[in-house]
């Protein structure tokens, strides 16, 4: 799955430009609307409650950083939210023990009041009986059970607690995990979906081999009404079944009288009712208004990681490979769509018609099967073996050219650098008007946003960037997740990692003009700064709950997973052995599941030089812990020493993990610093190392192009050196090399290994840059500290940075074009210093947008922005009352996706407060803004001063309807959490955060993404109090 969708929080640390799909196609209905000015719908009258809001936390906070000088309301404000916190404690805690299903009824009791005799003698007998308990516990080498004291090394089974069943039955298994004694072998699903009532029935034949002995069968089910169970076993007589249901772990049991024996086959057939589901997930209702306005609606499924179980009764993890056989039943103005092709049509008595699909030709998940029943249009092509199309609404038929002929193109690709053909006869990509996640990989029927699919003509290489990217992704994963699965969800970085790092990988052969480098390059960074807080995971990591199942898909997974294989795909002798490996790897477990060892040994056992390196024991040391390590460099004479330590980032100033890291370490020097072939290589697998150089040697640069997961300080002398020989010759280190520096400068500085002095004379040196990456992550870090000082309120500091930042970059900003341009690098980097410059109201940037946008306006469709703009013009525009309004009218009536998210961004980047309230309770309710655009509404609002403290209050207050639209751990909420807590900076604020998220108890409060949340604030806090001087001193 691609679950970052383009603007995720993840992706909003980024350079905007780089990620952001930004299109503008000429859609006659769009801008005759535009023009017309009476097609605009009118600003939707307020609510008066949500004028007169005002949020707690903004009191808070404007009254300069308010810890100290709380006034009475501002108490009553926080002491309300202890309040709040206790009540919820007290509810959760009673609803606990009313509706515990692991409770157990105890005897109804008559009370009487005992005698003094009774009680003497209860007393003494409660002291004797404490007495030999404690005599009896003290028994050297005692273990105290049910049965009483258990012998040392002698395993005698733990009774389990069963919990109960909805029907109070005893359900028959009391773990997350399913009992591996029965496998299912095949499924055969009929689906009859109504949207009209949003209802479906379906029936499910499912044929399973028992493994082992066992008295009952277990497996998923959730929100389904089972009307009908039968089962049969071997050649026996159909009998009907009772089926228990246990909701909390969402699963469905089958119990028996007798033991069903190893060896045997049976077959489980249930009909059942539900509804589609009004969420992202399972079977889900969708709907959208065709280009005559008309709502239309569909249904379409997203089952990973969880929720196959939503849609029809199976076991639903990853390791339960299965056949499947999907029916549909549909109304004859619909289609229907699955992961294999149609086999036939049947006409139905009653008007429908049924359609079949084949027997799926591989074994695979239950996540990765998916359904789709709408009116959709294609746009086919056959590569090789395969038909691959394209579908969309029928009106956006025409930006899906760009699309088939990307998947065609990498479709070629993968099935000859895997060596292995795409399993399937067809692969349909499908762009789904409302869909959460960026993309899915179900098989052969992959899913999309429409922005992450569909193109027009005219749009820009940026644009295309976008697609091609996620279409590369998840591509791969036809083989990496999809032919090869991990077997549970602690490796998920074997499906994510590596689609993540394919996708890089692919797309710099394919299309090399798409000059992804700079993107996967920027991506690097961010997954070093998450991965350097101590609430971070090891990539491979233990998984218990349905919370860290949803979890696992963060940027650790994702882009640290990928971060590690580039890593050792560089350190590899050769060029074809990572890629010999991974053959190795995909034919030696097609059809079945593995884990993180399984990769490390096939890359192992895979010789294609004479130096052999044992993979496997360099590689655990990046995937079973946390974190990575900072390399610090030292001198002397000919004598290079490295040491190494955790990159942690701590309030406390100390480090203290032993971890160790197996590190590739690669280095260049003054006088060999640009092509590949200057890179030499160390590796450092102990506390430090010791090479010799030349001591004419001026000056190094460790992690060549920054190919490696490690951050290096160069000391003092290193630095130094560094700085002098770029500010003679910036180009003396290749584009990714500074970019790197700055990086790390800006990181080593967030440690408190350096001053923000140092950070500032590293840019000195290069003032003279006008490269992409270098530029975009400096710009990026600029700005996280701008929007830190801005939200504190340190007026004065905020307007000499600004002029610093304007100084800087001042004449590159004035040298960028308002022009279409063709070079994405050249987009990326243009976009990175509009924004900036337009979003401290630097005159000459805003008068450009300001013009743009009325000329746009008045065109009548003949004038189109260049795609990487539009955002810097929908954003200055939305600025002025009468343009947010015409922008607004606007967004109601553009159809293409891409270029409405850009307008939503504008809209959301408004400083008025009514607007700000009006925005978020659209997005939360999903009529005039759909809800898979609140995590984006969101991060927007978040950048604006008045907008993060109204954010961070209207998710407390909603947080229940949060979490019933995203699930509890999944990204869209670690998105929300982020973007609304990463800017606070004050003890004030940490305090309210902790005590919101405590509060919440088990409805969120155990998620990974708050202590990150709790780390950034306090972490913020420390660079503050330690860099606020520095600051007013220098700037
Ligand atoms: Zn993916």
């Amino acid at each position: 799955m691609d679950v970052f969708d383009g603007n995720s929080s993840e992706h909003a640390n980024l350079p905007r430009n780089m990620i952001e799909n930004s299109m503008f196609e000429e859609e006659p209905d769009v801008v005759d609307l535009a023009k017309d000015s009476t097609a605009f719908p009118t600003f939707p009258a307020l609510d008066p409650d949500e004028v007169a809001y005002e949020p707690c936390s903004s009191r808070l906070l404007v009254r300069g950083l308010g810890e100290n000088d709380m006034d009475e309301d501002e108490e009553d404000c926080e002491s309300s939210a202890r309040l709040l916190g206790m009540s919820f404690m007290n509810r959760s805690s009673a609803h606990r023990s009313a509706s515990s299903p692991f409770s157990r009824q105890s005897p109804p009791r008559t009370c009487s009041r005992p005698s003094a005799r009774t009680m003497v003698v209860c007393v003494l007998f409660l002291v004797i009986v404490a007495s030999m308990t404690m005599v009896l516990y003290f028994l050297p080498g005692c273990n105290f059970t049910r049965t009483g004291c258990r012998k040392p090394n002698k395993t005698t089974p733990i009774e389990s607690v069963y919990p109960l069943s909805t029907n109070g039955e005893l359900f028959p298994w009391a773990q997350l995990r399913l009992p591996l004694s029965i496998r299912p072998l095949s499924y055969d699903l009929t689906l009859n979906p109504d949207l009209d009532y949003m209802t479906f029935t379906g029936r499910i034949v499912i044929n399973m081999a028992v493994l082992h002995n066992r008295k009952c069968i277990v497996l998923h089910g959730s929100n389904l009404n089972i009307t009908k169970a039968t089962f049969k076993l071997g050649d026996g007589q159909v009998h009907d079944v009772t089926v228990l249901e246990f909701k909390p772990k969402q699963q469905l049991a089958v119990k028996f009288s007798e033991e069903l024996k190893a060896g045997q086959h049976c077959v489980l057939t249930l009909d059942y009712s539900a509804k589609l589901s009004h969420t992202y997930d399972g079977f889900y209702n969708s709907s959208y208004s065709d280009k005559d306005g008309n709502k239309r609606v569909l249904a379409a499924t997203q089952f990973e990681p969880l929720s196959a179980r939503k849609a029809f009764p199976c076991f639903d993890e990853p390791a339960f490979k299965a056949t499947f056989l999907i029916k549909i039943i549909r109304k004859p103005n619909y289609m229907a769509l699955s992961n294999m092709p149609k086999a036939n049509s049947t006409p139905l008595h009653n008007g429908l018609v049924q359609d079949e699909f084949e027997k799926t030709s591989v074994n695979m998940s239950t996540y990765l099967l998916a359904f789709i029943v709408a009116n959709f249009a294609p746009n086919s092509k056959n590569v090789s073996e395969t038909v691959v199309s394209v579908y969309s609404v029928p009106e956006k038929k025409e930006h899906t050219y760009y699309a088939l002929d990307t998947a065609s193109k990498l479709l070629k690709f993968y099935n000859e650098f895997f060596e292995i053909d795409y399993p399937l006869k067809k692969l349909d990509l499908v762009a789904i008007p409302d869909f959460l996640a960026g993309a899915m990989e179900n098989w052969g029927l992959i899913t999309f946003r429409e922005t992450t699919l569909l193109v027009g003509k005219q749009s820009s290489p940026l644009e295309k960037q976008v697609v091609a990217s996620v279409i590369a992704h998840e591509l791969a994963h036809q083989w990496f997740g999809n032919l090869v699965t991990m077997r549970w969800w602690n490796d998920l970085w074997l499906n994510e990692g590596f689609a993540t790092y394919m996708q890089y990988m692919s797309l710099q052969t394919v299309l090399p003009k798409l000059d992804i480098g700079n993107l996967f390059l920027a991506v690097r960074f961010r997954a070093l700064d998450k991965d350097a807080l101590n609430s971070s995971h090891a990539v491979s990591t233990e998984v218990n709950t349905a919370e860290q199942v949803e979890e696992m898909f963060d940027s650790v997974s994702y882009e640290k997973g990928a971060s590690i294989l580039l890593m050792l795909n560089t350190s590899l002798p050769g060029d074809q052995q990572f890629r010999k490996g991974i053959i190795q790897y995909l034919k030696q477990f097609s059809g079945s599941n593995t884990d993180t060892d399984d990769l490390w040994n096939s890359l192992t056992q895979v010789k294609v030089s004479t130096q052999h390196q044992n993979i496997s024991e360099m590689m655990s040391s990046w995937t079973s812990q946390k974190g990575f390590p900072l390399v610090t460099i030292s001198r002397k004479g000919d004598q290079v020493n490295l040491t190494q330590e955790h990159f942690l980032l701590t309030t406390d100033n100390a480090t203290h993990t032993s971890s160790l890291w197996n590190i590739p370490v690669t280095y260049v020097n003054d006088s060999c610093s640009l092509a590949p072939e200057c890179r030499q290589v160390f590796t450092l697998n102990t506390k430090s190392g010791t090479f010799k150089l030349p001591e004419s040697v001026k000056w190094l640069k460790l992690n060549y192009r920054n190919t490696g997961f490690y951050i290096v300080h160069y000391g003092d002398e290193g630095w130094a050196a560094l700085k002098d020989a770029l500010s003679k010759n910036i180009s003396v280190l290749t584009n990714d090399d500074r970019a790197s520096l700055i990086h790390n400068i800006f990181a080593l500085s967030r440690l408190g290994r350096v001053s923000f002095d140092q950070v500032l004379n590293v840019l000195k040196c290069m003032s003279k840059e006008t490269e992409t990456s270098p530029v975009t992550e400096a710009l990026l870090q600029l700005n996280r500290i701008y929007g830190l000082l801005d939200k504190r309120q340190e007026t004065n500091i905020v307007s000499r940075m600004k002029k610093y930042i304007l100084a800087h970059f001042g004449s590159l900003m004035n040298k960028q074009t308002w022009e279409e341009e063709d070079s994405v690098s050249k987009q990326e980097l243009r976009s990175a210093l509009l924004q900036t410059a337009c979003s401290l109201a630097e005159e000459n940037c805003t008068q450009q947008a300001k013009s743009l946008f009325k000329t746009y306006v008045e065109s009548n469709g003949t004038f189109r922005i260049p795609g990487d703009l539009q955002q810097v013009v929908f954003t200055v525009a939305a600025q002025s009352d009468e343009d947010w309004s015409t922008l607004l009218s606007m967004y109601h009536y553009v159809t293409y996706d891409a270029e409405k998210r850009k307008m939503l961004q504008g809209l959301a980047s408004t400083q008025d407060t009514r607007r700000l309230v009006w925005i978020l309770n659209a997005g939360l309710k999903g009529d005039h803004i759909q809800t898979q655009e609140l995590p984006l509404v969101i991060s927007t609002v978040c950048n604006g001063f008045a907008g993060y403290l109204f954010a961070w209050d209207f998710i407390q207050e909603n947080w229940d309807r949060l979490i019933e639209k995203f699930p509890v751990g999944s990204f869209a909420i670690q998105s929300i959490i982020k973007s609304a807590t990463s800017q606070f900076s004050t003890q004030a604020h940490l305090d309210q955060v902790q005590a919101f998220f405590f509060s919440l108890k088990e409805r969120g409060s155990q998620m990974r993404s708050v202590q990150e949340a709790l780390e950034t604030i306090r972490l913020n806090q420390r660079w503050m109090d330690r860099n606020l001087s520095t600051l007013r001193n220098w700037l």
